[in-house]
């Protein structure tokens, strides 16, 4: 990437092309997966509303992880593909190879780079915005483009690739040309424009982009080829002031030990030409392995801790000498001292604020603290992230975690599947009984960890001392081992939330929910946890007796299991590279987390008996809980009339119609399976009483029906009949899922109220009501499904038709 000289150029060949497209389409296709090493490649087709011809493009989306492997088609991160004017497929949109930071992979190891790259070296600020692709059609049409979709969304809220088109008819407008010019033109190129979108009017960023310095910044143009070749800065510089870009600064440097000096000073700082930055991206040459051809190729250099921590603090301190509120979110404990020191030393020097306020003594106020601290930076965030350097990166065994938490927090969720994946050990103290129960606890954990690399130490050490206990049982005869601390964050501010997630784990759900229905046991067990959350004692990674943690891994407790469970397993995999060998796929850890959820039965038991009797671990029917006190029945009028359905076929069409689907659009089902957010039942609503006024003889008829029919008002409901009904299509967003449905119905006797006829399969929490589905399907009339929608959508195989039988139901 030299001077100005020529745009790189290299036209698209139709073979190759196809062959990609192939193999992308290969990956999406279900009998890859049968080896364990495939990929997957998400397409989305969108079609684009202003090309006269119609034309439809195909956005194309790995896994995050994946480009990482080394056997992908292509690495362009942001790719459409279309057909040309011949019908023949072309690569429309052509993003970034997938760049990494330094130290991530192997490649961006300082030592390879030192070794395999070519200057010059271009530097630009990692943006913060987000990016925008822009490219041509051939029929004339601009094509915009965010990274994995293009068009508008579909509800109020712009889309990115809707606020980058006003942005480009707005510069193109400055320069005096026409999107048609600029699609004609990079077409001409067969290149893909890409831009940073800044504008704080439509997003806030973390660096201010008000008025002037609002945009879409031209950062790069890629040749439309599923190899990676891009325009140098100057080339990029000079497009951009053509076209009415804004222009995005390189800086050169010829050489590398230049240029990792450079980037070293800055980290220092954090900032440069006085703005606060978050990176770099660095572009040059690399010798491509196989061939040794020199390749355009990207890195990054992100600005990493201690020097976040060292910005929190001065913005923090900046703060306090304005008289606000400091606000900040990590590294809570140690900036919580440092603030201590910052304003002593405030209120000791008059004049200092001042001088600080305009950016002077900020690095000596820092080191001042770090000084009467004996601490050095990186220290704290050692402690915190708690990776003790060299040794601690080769253990393979020898490991105990170790987690602090309140029940319900899915510690032996987390527990079980990670002795699924892995078939480490896993020690319940839920599973020890009698006198001296913490030291025989720990020599249980010990025993296992003679066999197992792993062992899970499944207690909650809610409190310091029992932290204490195991620390000190564990390490002064085995100095070597290395204790984990699974972290179930609580702080003030989450603790209602984490109380109503886990006492809704542990009182509502599935097979807990027939043992703990009498009020009075529910009460016991709402008064254990609650003394749990009372005595609990947040993690001081500073002091005794938390500082003997040798790592520390923060989970929320208040996030499903699955989410906490890939947290662990990249944490760990961090801590002790050496440790997994065979990092599990994203369906490897659903199917752990659903054995956890579905064959472990947590027994309540163990919780109740913690305090009193101790029960015999595997009578789960011992327990006897007393029954629901009789309530006296007043009649009551009819709510709703529906057609009840079995639940067996529609649960199986389900599974099926997911099965062939990419996990990410299954995400939403299998959460709904994993948080057993299904409903108990299915039934299609025919009408409300809601509704009755609306359709008062509708509301009548049905009435009338239901009292002919025998409805007993005394009772739950009655049967008014049959209907058999056909399942057409699932539809979904990220609250709620439902069934398109049609009433097969020979005798017209059945009409339902609704827009679309519809079965909900389930939401998202108590919060979203079954009959938002009305809403959700109103939508998706509308605007249809994908990704600017944010509607999934899947038919059901075979176009299921099921018998229902059609009910009054009263109220409650
Ligand atoms: P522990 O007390 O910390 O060991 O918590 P458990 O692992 O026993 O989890 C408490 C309850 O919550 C159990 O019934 C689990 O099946 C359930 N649970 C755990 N993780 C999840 C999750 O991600 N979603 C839902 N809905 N339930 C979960
Ligand atoms: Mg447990």
């Amino acid at each position: 990437m030299a001077g100005l000289g020529e745009a790189p150029y290299v036209p698209q060949d139709v073979q190759e092309v196809q062959t990609l497209i192939q193999n992308l389409e290969g990956s999406t296709k279900k009998e890859s997966k049968a080896s364990r090493k495939a990929f997957s490649c998400k397409k989305t087709a969108f079609d684009i509303a202003n090309s006269p011809e119609k034309i439809t493009v195909n956005s194309w989306r790995f896994q995050d992880w994946d480009y990482k492997r080394d056997d992908l088609p292509t690495y362009a991160r942001g790719l459409f593909t279309s057909k040309n004017e011949k019908g023949q497929p072309e690569i429309c949109i052509r993003g970034y190879d997938k760049f990494f930071n330094t130290e991530e992979v192997n490649a961006t190891k300082w030592r390879n780079i030192e070794n395999n790259t070519k200057g010059p070296y271009e530097l630009s600020l990692k943006e913060n915005g987000c990016i925008i692709f822009i490219s041509g059609l051939h029929d004339g049409t601009l094509l915009v483009c965010s990274k994995h979709s293009t068009g508008p969304r579909g509800d109020e809220t712009k889309s990115h690739a809707v606020a980058g088109e006003h942005w480009i008819d707005k510069q193109l407008a400055a320069v005096g040309k026409s999107r048609g010019d600029l699609a004609r033109e990079l077409r001409r190129r067969n290149a893909t424009a890409v831009a940073e979108l800044c504008d704080d009017d439509f997003e806030e960023h973390i660096l201010a982009y008000a008025g002037d310095n609002a945009g879409l910044y031209l950062h790069g143009i890629n040749i439309n080829i599923p190899e990676f070749m891009t325009y140098s800065g100057p080339q990029v510089q000079a497009f951009a002031e053509e076209w009415g870009f804004r222009k995005t600064d390189f800086l050169v440097l010829d050489d590398i030990q230049t240029t990792k000096t450079f980037l070293d000073q800055v980290a220092e700082t954090g900032s440069y030409n006085g703005r606060d930055v978050e990176g770099f991206v660095i572009r040059c040459k690399s010798q491509e392995k196989a061939s040794g051809h020199l390749v355009d190729w990207f890195f990054k250099y992100k600005f990493e801790e201690p020097y976040l921590m060292y910005r929190q603090w001065r913005e923090c301190t900046k703060a306090l000498i304005a008289g606000k509120p400091p606000r900040f979110k990590k590294h809570v404990k140690i900036t919580e001292e440092y603030l201590l020191y910052a304003r002593r030393q405030l209120a000791e020097n008059r004049g200092m604020g001042k001088e600080y306020a305009a950016n002077h003594g900020i690095i000596k106020l820092r080191d001042d603290f770090l000084k009467e601290k004996n601490l050095k930076g990186s220290d704290i965030i050692r402690a915190e992230y708690a990776i003790t350097g060299g040794p601690q990166k080769d253990a393979a065994k020898d490991i105990i975690l170790v987690p602090i938490a309140t029940l319900g927090c899915g510690k032996t969720t987390l527990a079980v599947a990670l002795v699924h994946l892995f078939g480490w050990g896993h020690v319940q103290n839920d599973n020890i009984q009698g006198k001296g129960r913490p030291p025989r606890f720990t020599k249980e954990v010990l025993t296992q960890l003679e066999q197992m690399p792993v062992v899970f130490a499944d207690r909650n050490n809610a409190q310091r001392y029992e932290r204490q206990q195991i620390i000190g049982d564990v390490k002064t005869p085995h100095p070597e081992i290395r204790l984990v601390a699974l972290n179930f964050v609580h702080t003030p501010d989450t603790i209602s939330k984490i109380r109503e997630v886990t006492q809704n784990r542990v009182l509502s759900r599935g097979d807990n929910h027939q043992t703990i229905q009498a009020a009075s046991d529910q009460n016991k067990v709402l008064g254990i946890m609650e003394g749990f959350i009372h005595r609990f004692e947040a993690l001081d990674p500073y002091a005794q007796p938390d500082d003997g943690f040798d790592a520390v891994i923060d989970l929320d407790p208040t996030a499903n299991s699955r989410h906490n469970l890939e947290t662990v397993i990249s944490q760990l995999s961090e801590l002790f590279p050496k440790l997994i060998n065979d990092m599990p796929s994203s369906e490897d850890l659903d199917d752990a987390i659903n054995v956890a959820l579905s064959d472990y039965k947590p027994d309540i038991r163990h919780t109740i008996g913690d305090r009193g009797p101790k029960n015999n671990k595997n009578n789960k029917k011992g327990q006897q809980f007393k029954e629901q006190p009789q309530i006296a029945k007043r009649p009551k009028p009819l709510e709703y009339v529906s057609i009840n359905l079995p639940k067996t076929p529609i649960l199986e069409a389900l599974e099926t119609a997911f099965a062939s689907v990419s996990s990410n659009k299954g995400r939403f089902f299998r959460q709904l399976q994993e948080t057993r957010r299904t409903q108990p039942e299915f039934h299609v609503t025919l009408i409300h009483r809601a509704a009755s006024k609306a359709h008062p003889e509708l509301w009548q008829r049905y009435t009338d029906m239901h009292s002919q029919s025998g409805g007993d008002p005394w009772s739950g409901g009655s049967k008014m009949g049959q209907c058999k009904v056909l399942l057409e299509r699932v539809v979904w967003d990220n609250r709620i899922m439902a069934i398109v449905a049609r009433l097969v119905d020979e005798d017209e006797n059945w009409e339902c109220v609704n827009q679309v006829a519809h079965v909900t399969v389930g939401t998202r929490a108590d919060d979203v009501k079954p009959k938002e589905s009305n809403d959700l399907l109103k939508r998706w009339i509308e605007v249809g499904s994908g990704d600017d929608s944010g509607i999934g959508e899947v038919a059901i195989e075979g176009r299921l038709i099921v018998d229902g039988t059609v009910k009054g139901i009263l109220s409650r």
